[in-house]
């Protein structure tokens, strides 16, 4: 019965939103990414951009001249949270700072005047959607009892790498009887080992990315809420939790998450977008290892699925299909030399193909790109001995350290990438090293985090930022609706 209430609130939902986009035409761009792909950045610097006057030469409408004029609108849904725009160019240009990242959902209405092709003039508001990746490996728990999900994601924990950051809490975990009594202080120190495991799967060292339920990393405002306070527990797939146990309490609360949080998220935002841009930091990956990677792989496969779930909807049958665009985007493009650009979008093509294989995909557009939203290096050929290294110079941030140097924000340095190989099957079979300083010393410049770059002012006019291939992604996600 609440599956039938659902799909008419979602007709309902959608029928509106029809009859708004029949007047006002309006596409809704998904934003995601797991923690730190740069989602933040890339809003920003889209938006920037195509306000103040950016440089995208592939983004068609615009390099031609047909786009007049774009500007924002007031946020037009009332319970969600407006995107900080301005604080986050603020902090960007001014402070040469990156912003703070996303932790919840935001959004932020744009509004395009073009001329068409044939010269009439329109309008498209293009409504951004910025949310965490987390909450889409979410969706898939919707088809798991609380029993499925614990047997998967202990089998996960026992895994090579993940069984060291999980020892605390399955340590925790022998000293339970899930048959025994109810009991919230043994629930409040299991979900939070848990969720210190899955922090620690997190860590740039791990970079792990398979990580649901994904509210206990990205809680928005439900920290220490019950329905954020339960684990697995290492209980029977097809077993029966008795009345009053510490099983059923947990088993009530992951029920509790699917209604109060996941499905509300599906119903509300994610069925309503139109397209959508996936972020991966698949550089922090490549330098984890293949573990990493393959983790990478399986979490897009999750993603996708999601896609495949919002298809089958019957109003999605019944009006038009909702996400007809997804484009996957390697972010910080700019740690590598221009020669390796097409090189990683190979790596990310060959994940999401057989994560597309993975996930029974069907449907959208999908495409795949290497981007950096804004570009803080240059590059550079550096003289060694005999030879001219290609190079990217950056300033590293106040505080970061490579090689025992304390780095003070202001200096700028050469480092050597070097490069990705030319098949990205040695990638996945651990035959990669991970990007290096070959030649620089032996520092190991890997993690290092530039400062955005310092911008030339031309004259009187605003400064604009300098980005690597964000102009092809504007292309794809909306290029076909400014003909
Ligand atoms: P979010 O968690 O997905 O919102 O990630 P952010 O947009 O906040 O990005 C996380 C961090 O990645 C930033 O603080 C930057 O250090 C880095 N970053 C993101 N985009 C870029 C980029 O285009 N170039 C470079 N060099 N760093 C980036």
């Amino acid at each position: 019965f609440s599956d039938i209430v659902e799909e008419a609130r979602l007709s309902a939902r959608a029928l509106l939103d029809y009859g708004e986009g029949f007047f006002n035409p309006t596409v809704r761009l998904g934003v995601t990414g797991l923690s730190r792909a740069g989602k933040t950045v890339f809003i920003t610097a889209l938006v920037h951009g195509l306000t103040r006057g950016g440089r995208f030469p592939v983004f068609e409408a615009y390099a031609s001249g047909r786009i007049a004029r774009a500007y924002l609108a007031p946020q037009p849904d009332d319970a969600v949270p407006r995107f900080a725009y301005e604080n986050h160019v603020r902090t960007l240009i001014e402070e040469r700072r990156w912003p703070s990242s996303t932790t919840d959902i935001s959004e932020l209405r744009l509004v395009i005047d073009y001329q068409r092709q044939n010269g009439a003039d329109r309008m498209l508001t293009l409504d951004i959607v910025d949310y965490p990746g987390e909450w889409l490996l979410d969706l898939p728990l919707l088809n798991k009892s609380y029993e499925q999900w614990s047997g998967e994601s202990l089998a996960l924990s026992r895994e090579a790498l993940r069984a060291k950051l999980a020892a605390p809490w399955h340590a925790h975990l022998a000293t339970l009887t899930p048959e025994g009594r109810e009991d919230e202080q043994a629930a409040l120190a299991e979900a939070r080992l848990f969720t210190d495991y899955l922090r620690a799967c997190r860590d740039d060292r791990f970079a792990m990315s398979l990580l649901p339920p994904g509210r206990f990393l990205m809680p928005g405002n439900l920290a220490n809420t019950p329905a954020l306070t339960f684990a697995p527990l290492d209980v029977p797939i097809d077993g029966g939790a008795p009345d009053g146990s510490l099983w059923a309490m947990m088993r009530r609360r992951y029920e509790a998450y699917k209604d109060v949080v996941v499905r509300p998220f599906f119903r509300d935002h994610f069925a309503r977008l139109d397209r959508q841009i996936v972020l991966a930091d698949a550089l922090a990956a490549f330098n984890a290892g293949p573990e990493a990677l393959h983790d990478l792989e399986a979490a897009l496969a999750g993603i996708l699925d999601c896609f495949r779930i919002g298809r089958s909807t019957i109003l999605s049958a019944l009006f038009r299909p909702r996400i007809d665009r997804i484009l996957f985007a390697a972010t910080k493009a700019d740690h590598l030399h221009h020669q390796s650009h097409d090189r990683l979008e190979a790596v990310l093509r060959r994940i999401v193909a057989k994560a597309a294989e993975r996930a029974e995909y069907a449907g959208a557009a999908i495409d795949v790109v290497a981007l950096a939203a804004v570009r803080a290096t240059r590059e550079a050929q550096v003289q060694r001995g005999r030879d001219r290294l290609p190079s990217i110079l950056g300033t590293p941030a106040a505080g970061e350290i490579a090689n025992g140097d304390t780095f003070d924000g202001e200096t700028e340095v050469a480092t050597f990438p070097g490069d990705l190989p030319d098949n990205p099957e040695a990638l996945f079979r651990g035959e990669f090293r991970g990007l290096s300083s070959a030649g620089a010393d032996t520092a190991d410049y890997r993690f290092l985090r530039f400062r955005p770059p310092k911008l030339e002012r031309n004259g009187d006019a605003e400064p604009t930022l300098p980005h690597i291939r964000l102009d092809r992604a504007l292309q794809f996600l909306i290029g076909d609706r400014l003909q």
